[in-house]
């Protein structure tokens, strides 16, 4: 089974299409998602449409598909976030608005190999930053490879026994991650639409689980496209600045 990965697609229709293409060249089966298909982009509609035709297996929300909800789910952001929410809540069909509030809260376990989750396998809206959260994350977690998304950051934890280590974005990029037995993962594909690694281009994975391994894919797409659509819309100037930085 080869399964496509996108997680914190954030309304980036260039950024999602240009990695669908990509994903179809490598050929793949089924398609997990991680949660926040929308905030901050201006195609909130145009993303959930292309998500809900990609059927996925499992599916997760993310603390910005929460506003779905309502808009007091957006509490916990700053004002720029909060600002999106609530022109993506208005933007948002009524259609679209009620599937993503149906939206399941991780974790959900995919097979024998795969779990996915947005923030944590311990807490859906829980950030994983640092060896401690990442231990934590290893010890909850109920499958050898627990797919993550939410810090926009592309990592993967890993635990053999006691010995523990991790890998940043910068050895991450293109490469192909060995799933051993016997090793537990905690893997970060990197955001489609929001990357905040300083690497601008769109990320997203392929888990092979017969070739038990992942492709770590990074991809330069139409970012001006998305930017001025941001603009257009009048949406917060900075969420279009930050897409060509990467931050
Ligand atoms: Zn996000």
């Amino acid at each position: 089974m080869r399964y496509l990965v996108l997680t914190d697609i954030h309304a980036n229709l260039e950024a999602l299409e240009t990695c669908l293409e990509d994903g179809k060249r490598r050929g793949y089966d089924k398609t997990l998602v991680l949660g926040d298909l929308i905030g901050y982009g201006a195609d909130p509609n145009a993303v959930v449409s292309g998500i809900q035709a990609l059927a996925p297996t499992a599916i997760v929300r993310g603390n910005h598909d929460k506003i779905a909800l309502g808009l007091d789910e957006a509490e916990g952001f700053n004002a720029v976030a909060k600002d999106a929410a609530r022109w993506t809540f208005e933007s948002l069909t009524p259609e679209h608005r009620a599937w993503l509030a149906a939206l399941p809260a991780g974790p959900t376990i995919v097979d024998d190999l795969v779990e996915i989750c947005h923030g944590s396998p311990y807490d859906e809206d829980a950030y994983i930053f640092d060896e401690l959260d990442a231990i934590r994350g290893l010890k909850t977690s109920k499958r050898p490879l627990c797919l993550f998304g939410h810090t926009h950051y592309p990592v993967t934890f890993e635990i053999a026994g006691t010995a523990f280590q991790w890998t940043g974005p910068a050895a991450s990029a293109g490469a192909v991650l060995p799933i051993k037995e016997g090793v537990k993962y905690l893997l970060n594909p990197g955001s489609v639409g929001q990357p905040r690694d300083g690497d601008p281009r769109a990320a997203y994975a392929i888990v092979d689980t017969v070739a038990r391994q992942v492709e770590l894919v990074r991809l330069v797409y139409p970012v001006a496209k998305a930017q001025s659509k941001i603009i257009e819309a009048g949406l917060p100037e900075v969420l279009a600045r930050r897409l060509a930085a990467g931050r």
